[in-house]
């Protein structure tokens, strides 16, 4: 979470660090700051909310460097003090930090330092970074070996030295016209450069002379190559109101593309696995783990077994590895340390890795190696939407491929996109539903999947309280929620399943709960009608009107889907 802005140069550094962070802003946007040189003095500005309160404190100012955070707090509350860039005790360095120092609190006690102008652990950072001995540089460097946990820094000085340090968390670095820049983000930087260098791990920078010079954790010099920009169209997303809703238009589109890129083999044919896996695990979090989810259903029919694990549990489980196995890691950015933390895990004890991203170069991408990539483009809506339907495209074709079957799939597949249906949900039906208080998802199988994907997205952007079970398992407790305030919205696609569902939504409605189910089939329960396709296409056509339903019950209730409280888009802490 978090993101960094940094510019130096012969450019108007406070004025380009201010447009990087609102692009940055889907990472946070609880507050923001830029730290700059003004009259040789190091100074901060900060406001509590969007970075636009940022900006008009300012729009003025004129600085050739500046560092600029715009934040998702882990460490303190949200206020002006807490928000980044922090000084250090003398006010002679200020800092702007992604990550976590897990140690703040010992580190904190050993400075004493009487007192503290904020609550966070960045805080204590920049001033172990004071205390260093040393040029800025090798102040960073020496301070970041007593730290424990993540960090992406950028550290300015009064005299206008800026250093860029990196732990887990990511950063990226380039020159532009007539200076350099760092950024949390590629996108920030698309336009403005054709190549840019990843920071590793334990790895820092200085930025002196018009130049990048890189070191390892041990100051030693390391010369780096650089990547090639991968264009962005900034504009491709905002043609809509909101994010959100663009991004669920695109859905269409973007499985399109993915199904061309995919087409021809050739991306399947340079994955590493062990030939016909005896194993496929998923591991991923939130809206990724369902992704995974479902793949793991697409597996399973393919006669592999298969697992999805949320990356948090699996971490610190006791799961059995198999060296047969093939490991894939779902994350739309690439970034989540969860699922990170996991792959370095399994990498180490050398087992088969694939990360599925939507995120070129990210950095799961450079742990595993071995990348299965999604072609959603840039999604800035914090609630995921097209970069989800589009990993579970993803698998699903990953699950033809390794059965042989993709060829015989391809006329199916290609009427499917020919007509794939972006389901609306209708107004009155958005009125109705968000009348209630207890809003339940329910379906079985891959539409459970569903199920549990609808009520997060719900969750996420309207704040009801709602939750997702199995159908099968309303009788088993969850029933006796059900009541006159309640509404239960079924996900039905099986025909195996649906007789069952049918009657667990007349148990329902016996208790004087009301129902709407989702399906493809034939009901005289109130419905939304979804067309039929093959039952393992479904999800990817069932999800689009719970997508909306989400979408439309925010926007009633005021609030702005794109940015949910309390939420950023890269969860990059654990
Ligand atoms: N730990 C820092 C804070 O709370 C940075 C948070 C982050 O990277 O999300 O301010």
């Amino acid at each position: 979470m978090c993101g960094i802005c940094a510019c130096t140069g012969n450019l108007n550094a406070v004025k380009l660090v201010t447009e990087g962070l609102k692009i940055l802003e889907y990472r946070g946007y609880d507050s923001a700051g830029v730290a700059y040189i003004e009259n040789e003095n190091l100074k901060v500005e900060k406001a509590v909310g969007e970075i636009c309160n940022l900006e008009k404190k300012v729009e003025n100012l004129v600085s050739f460097t500046a560092i600029g955070h715009t934040r998702w707090a882990t460490h303190g509350g949200v206020t002006e003090n807490n928000a980044h860039p922090h000084f250090s005790f003398s006010k002679n360095i200020a800092m702007v930090h992604n990550g976590i120092v897990e140690n703040y609190k010992e580190l904190k006690e050993k400075l004493e330092i009487d007192t503290w102008r904020s609550q966070t652990d960045t805080e204590v950072f920049v001033n172990l970074v004071e205390k260093e001995n040393g040029t800025l540089l090798e102040k960073i460097i020496s301070a970041s070996r007593k730290v424990i946990g993540s960090f992406a820094v950028a550290i300015l000085d009064e005299k206008g030295n800026l250093v860029l340090g990196k732990r887990e968390s990511p950063l990226y670095v380039a020159k532009i016209k007539n200076g350099i820049m760092a950024v949390s983000d590629t996108y920030v930087l698309s336009g403005l450069t054709e190549n840019f260098y990843t920071l590793g791990d334990n790895e820092f920078a200085e930025i002196k002379n018009d130049e990048i010079y890189f070191y390892d954790k041990n100051g030693k010099k390391i010369i780096k190559n650089s990547e090639k920009m991968q264009k962005f169209d900034k504009k491709s997303t905002i043609f809509e109101k909101t994010h959100m809703k663009s991004e669920i238009l695109e859905t269409k589109n973007i499985l399109k593309t993915t199904y061309k890129n995919y087409q021809d083999g050739n991306l399947f044919s340079q994955i590493i696995f062990p030939n016909r896996p005896k194993e496929i695990n998923l591991i991923a979090c939130g809206t990724a783990y369902h992704s995974a989810l479902q793949g793991a259903e697409y597996f399973k029919k393919i006669g592999i077994p298969s697992h999805a694990y949320i990356a948090s549990e699996f971490r610190y489980g006791n799961e059995i590895l198999n060296k047969n196995a093939l490991y894939i890691f779902v994350s739309q950015s690439g970034e989540t340390a969860d699922t990170i933390a996991c792959a370095k895990m399994l990498k180490e004890k050398k087992m088969c890795c694939l990360a599925l991203t939507n995120t070129p170069n990210s950095y799961l991408n450079q742990i595993c190696g071995n990348v299965l990539p999604t072609f959603a483009g840039k999604e800035i809506a914090v609630a995921s939407t097209k970069a989800y339907s589009c990993q579970v495209f993803v698998l699903y074709l990953f699950s033809l491929y390794i059965s042989g079957k993709f060829q015989e799939k391809e006329k199916e597949i290609e009427n499917f996109l020919v007509k794939f249906p972006l389901v609306d949900i209708d107004k009155n039906v958005v009125d109705k539903i968000s009348k209630f208080e207890k809003i339940f998802f329910i379906g079985r199988r891959q539409d459970y999947i569903t199920a549990l994907e609808s009520s997060l997205k719900l969750k996420e952007i309207t704040y009801i309280n709602s939750f997702a079970i199995a159908s099968g398992e309303l009788k088993h407790g969850t029933l006796a929620l059900i009541d006159e305030k309640s509404i239960v919205i079924a996900i039905c696609t099986e025909e195996k399943t649906k007789e069952k569902l049918f009657s667990n939504l007349e148990e329902v409605k016996a208790r004087n709960g009301s129902v709407l189910l989702v399906t493809n089939f034939e009901t005289n329960f109130d419905n939304l009608k979804i067309p039929t396709f093959p039952p393992s296409l479904m999800p990817l056509v069932s999800i689009i009107p719970m997508q909306f339903l989400a979408l439309h019950i925010c926007e009633k209730l005021g609030y702005n889907p794109d940015k949910p409280k309390n939420l950023a888009k890269s969860v990059t802490v654990e």
